[in-house]
């Protein structure tokens, strides 16, 4: 059964052909609608109240999406981290977040942070690089996932290179400067693991990269946090607050909404609440909108926010 949007997401497989696909949830995050989701018209929330939580904050769990194919493991970026409480960009509090269970959850599923041997990040926020170091004692920083390769699109790692500060950002001594020097950077179109290949889709971070991974007879398309909530598929200018770019994430949302409208394509998203496995088809109305794949749950959510 597909679950809710309005909840958090369980760690859900799907297996496609050889390929393996998990999401190992790190933990929870509840958005503020209006402050997130500035574009959003507040009939929207009003008349949908399934898109939001009992709370009525928009439901975005976080964590890494584990591939999985001829025994070999790549990780599609690394969570929140150890973390509770509110969740800034910029000067704004957005929403609030509860995370920390990525290790937990790797190891329920039988892997470690070595079984990792790359890991590819969509973007470099909070959100998405929380387990890529882990603090080693007073000496700084070490990987979390020893043996992985760090892979960041050219385009997102240049202004952290040039030591600018982007919105949305981890602090920068504990991630951007322990992956200057252990970082390897990727190009658009480049195969990062075998048959997965990077798309670069800027917009709303400088170089954010979608994933496009050959799975059996389909192709699923990690598309990272082009899309915060499957209504930005039907209504791709309605922005989010950490967008960097309002006119390239419109041309990534119209990009993406027509790849993933063609045939035998899936997509993924770790902030769709419970709904991160889906397709985009054409309703009645002849626009597009998400439509939620089962996909098997392995556990259940590990952390609700519910208070
Ligand atoms: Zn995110």
């Amino acid at each position: 059964m597909p679950g809710a949007v309005g909840d958090q997401s369980c760690v859900r497989s799907l297996e496609l052909g050889g390929t393996k696909l998990t999401y190992v949830v790190d933990g929870a995050m509840a958005m503020f609608p209006s402050e997130f989701f500035p574009d959003v018209p507040a009939e929207y929330w009003a008349n949908h109240p399934e898109a939001v939580d009992a709370r009525g904050r928009v439901a975005m769990s976080a964590g890494g999406l584990l591939v999985e194919r001829d025994g070999r493991t790549l990780l599609v970026d690394a969570g929140l981290g150890d973390f509770d409480g509110p969740v800034p960009v910029g000067d704004t509090t957005v929403g609030i977040g509860d995370s920390g269970d990525l290790p937990a959850t790797l190891t329920a599923l039988g892997r470690s942070p070595a079984d990792v041997e790359a890991v590819a990040f969509t973007h470099l926020h909070i959100d998405h690089t929380g387990w890529a170091f882990a603090a080693n004692g007073d000496t700084g920083h070490r990987k979390f996932f020893p043996n992985a390769r760090y892979l960041v699109a050219a385009e997102e790692w240049a202004p952290h290179g040039r030591g600018e500060t982007i919105p949305g950002a981890p602090p920068r001594s504990e991630v951007i400067v322990p992956l200057t020097g252990e970082h390897t950077v990727i190009a658009d179109g480049e195969e990062i693991f075998p048959g997965v290949r990077a798309l670069v889709t800027p917009g709303h971070s400088p170089g954010h990269t979608s994933f496009v991974i050959a799975a059996g007879d389909e192709r699923v398309i990690v598309f990272g946090d082009v899309f915060h909530i499957p209504a930005q598929i039907t209504h791709p200018d309605w922005s989010s607050r950490p967008d960097i770019d309002a006119v390239r994430v419109l041309a990534a949302r119209r990009r993406l909404v027509a790849e993933l409208e063609q045939p035998g394509t899936m997509g993924f998203g770790f902030h769709f609440g419970d709904q991160a496995f889906g397709r985009v088809v054409r309703g009645g109305d002849g626009l597009p909108s998400w439509e939620p794949v089962p996909a098997e749950v392995l556990l259940p959510a590990p952390r609700l926010l519910t208070e």
